[in-house]
């Protein structure tokens, strides 16, 4: 005998069933209330290949780009205002820099900087970073603070870096997936190369605030004291283990729809989707933007920037190459 979990749903919204028409490059929010779960799930298609495209990053770059760029979309999409969220990472490995700017917002810009000579076959996204730190920024605007949250990257990839940072920064019990992949599709001028991901945020955000710190670490205990045995909600326990039965493939998966996959996690206890927030690839430089950057540097660093009588600066993020003459880089 089973009773229908879906009474347990008490939106406003009517019980439907889960739409089957994927959707690609969008956020879709959700919350599973019989467990107090929270999530977001991504899905990226063309605006994630636009970005990776442009750069002809050798795969496992553009593989950890790929995943930077789904974190900062599960992280940056809770923003409410017309603010931006940045995640980047300095690091001594084979990547040493990335950068993955997100404007709400939809906007997404991201890129990487890596030495082709480190790159070796089989390299995980940890050993990719190596170690360094990822900072992550929320600028609200120029009459608004700043935010800013580190972590320390020690040979692990970035779903540990984002586990790390909501346990000890915002004290929220939190898993993170994040899976890139490429595609391979036949067309009438041969095979066409694609990338494509997926990711998902489970956060365990219950109303009574002390049964969320279970998942926490107490912090130093002085010395002999034992360690209080904390006993995970099980809630959060059900959360976790929901969350790591969610395949790469189920997550990059370009004809499973985002609602379908969440149904398929979730329906024993119901699940309630919040409307989609659609991402986009675009820049946001402009010749009028690097003219005023050009300004600001040293007259020396300017006329040493002039080859063949002009001065051109390529933007890192989109690859747009911009031309100046020396006087318009203002260069006497
Ligand atoms: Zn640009």
């Amino acid at each position: 005998m089973s009773q229908s979990p879906d009474i347990k749903i008490t939106a406003e919204a009517p019980i439907r069933a889960p739409s089957s028409v994927p959707v690609d490059d969008a956020v879709l929010p959700f919350e599973v209330s019989a467990l107090d779960l929270r999530g977001r799930l991504t899905r990226m298609g063309p605006a994630l290949d636009d970005i990776l495209t442009k750069h002809d990053y050798p795969a496992p770059v553009g593989k950890l780009l790929g995943e930077a760029i789904v974190l900062t979309t599960l992280l940056g999409s809770s923003l409410k205002f017309d603010g931006r969220f940045i995640l980047q990472t300095q690091t001594d490995g084979p990547v040493s820099f990335l950068i993955v700017d997100f404007q709400a917002p939809d906007r997404l810009r991201a890129y990487a900087r890596y030495d082709a000579t480190k790159l070796k076959d089989g390299q995980d996204s940890g050993t990719l970073l190596g170690k360094g730190h990822l900072a992550m920024t929320v600028d609200q605007g120029p009459d608004m603070s700043r935010y800013q949250g580190l972590v320390a990257l020690d040979g692990g990839n970035l779903e540990d870096a984002a586990h790390e940072y909501f346990l000890r920064s915002e004290q929220i019990p939190t898993r993170v997936r994040l899976a890139v992949g490429e595609e391979w599709r036949g067309g009438g001028e041969g095979p066409k190369h694609r990338w494509r991901a997926g990711g998902m945020l489970l956060q365990f955000l219950p109303k009574a605030p002390e049964r969320a710190r279970q998942d926490l670490d107490p912090g130093d205990v002085p010395e002999g004291v034992e360690r209080p045995e904390i006993e995970e909600d099980d809630a959060w326990v059900e959360g976790q283990s929901l969350i790591a039965t969610v395949e790469d493939v189920e997550l990059i998966d370009p004809d499973l729809s985002g609602e379908r996959l969440l149904y398929r996690l979730f329906h024993e206890r119901g699940v309630r989707v919040f409307p989609q927030l659609t991402l986009r690839a675009q820049c946001s430089c402009s010749r009028d933007a690097v003219s005023a950057m050009l300004k600001n540097f040293a007259a020396k660093d300017r006329a040493d920037m002039v080859k063949d009588n002009k001065v051109v600066v390529t933007c890192e993020f989109c690859s747009s190459v911009y031309e100046f003459t020396p006087q318009e880089a203002g260069v006497e």
